[in-house]
């Protein structure tokens, strides 16, 4: 018999975008426990509020092609990339078990084949792991070289029919410059997705807002490292910038 389409779970979904650098403290690189079980209870108290939620991971804390590349002459940059998917998915191991440590059930997916360790992402088989309460954590960013996780968390959140995609930052949200470095940077409270190509602000890659902007995916940065914030913007409360079809006033 053939199969009908069934529609998505009337819950609430969301794709959330974790770079690397969410996993050690400021200025620190690799996998430093302590920030992940942060971000682990964080993910755990959404999980817990009826909400379905799929992770892209990043790898930055670990590896970036470009830079890896730009550091190292004898290495090809397809491989750097390749060696930062790899990363993503070192990164996803570590967060599975801070997550599960939690008593709440995971699946690790990646596009990256890696049998021993995670299951290969399917989406129909993601949706599932959704629909029945599982946080799914996806690595391997798109499986191709040239792009970062951002694509990859484009990507998911248009096929997995996300509300909205959350990209989880270090800052409150987007500004018109680096906060860090220019104290005078103007913060955007709601962005349109023309206003960030067009101003090339530095939110995600091009491609993941042309993505987002051609599907009308809506986006919002947010601070994680502000305790509740994810909670509250899993539950569609407007934390940091938002940017969607909408101009900003
Ligand atoms: N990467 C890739 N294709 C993808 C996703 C990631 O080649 O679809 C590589 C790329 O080199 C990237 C690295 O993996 O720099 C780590 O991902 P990303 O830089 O997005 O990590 P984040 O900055 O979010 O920590």
């Amino acid at each position: 018999m053939e199969e009908k389409n069934v529609p998505r779970s009337s819950r609430r979904r969301i794709v959330l975008k974790i770079s690397g650098e969410g996993f050690c403290p400021p200025q620190e690189r690799g996998i430093v426990m302590d920030s992940v079980n942060r971000l682990a209870s964080q993910i755990a108290e959404v999980a817990a509020s009826d909400i379905e939620m799929a992770i892209v991971m990043g790898g930055g804390n670990i590896l970036r092609g470009a830079a890896f590349k730009a550091a190292n002459s004898s290495i090809a940059e397809t491989t750097a990339h390749y060696m930062g998917m790899l990363a993503t998915l070192i990164n996803g191991l570590a967060l599975q078990d801070a997550i599960e440590a939690l008593g709440q059930p995971t699946r690790l997916m990646t596009t990256v084949r890696a049998d021993s360790v995670a299951e290969p992402y399917i989406r129909r088989r993601a949706t599932r792991h959704l629909e029945k309460g599982r946080v799914v954590i996806i690595a391997g960013g798109t499986g191709l070289p040239f792009v970062t996780t951002d694509t990859a968390a484009a990507q998911r959140a248009l096929e997995l029919d996300a509300d909205i995609l959350l990209k989880a930052t270090k800052v409150n949200g987007v500004y018109s410059d680096d906060p860090e470095k220019n104290p005078n940077a103007v913060f955007y409270d709601h962005l349109s997705y023309e206003e960030v190509s067009v101003q090339k602000l530095r939110v995600m890659d091009q491609e993941a807002i042309a993505k987002c902007a051609e599907h009308g995916m809506p986006v919002m940065v947010f601070n994680f490292r502000t305790e509740g914030n994810l909670l509250r913007a899993a539950k569609g409360e407007h934390i940091g910038t938002i940017i969607s079809n909408q101009a900003s006033k």
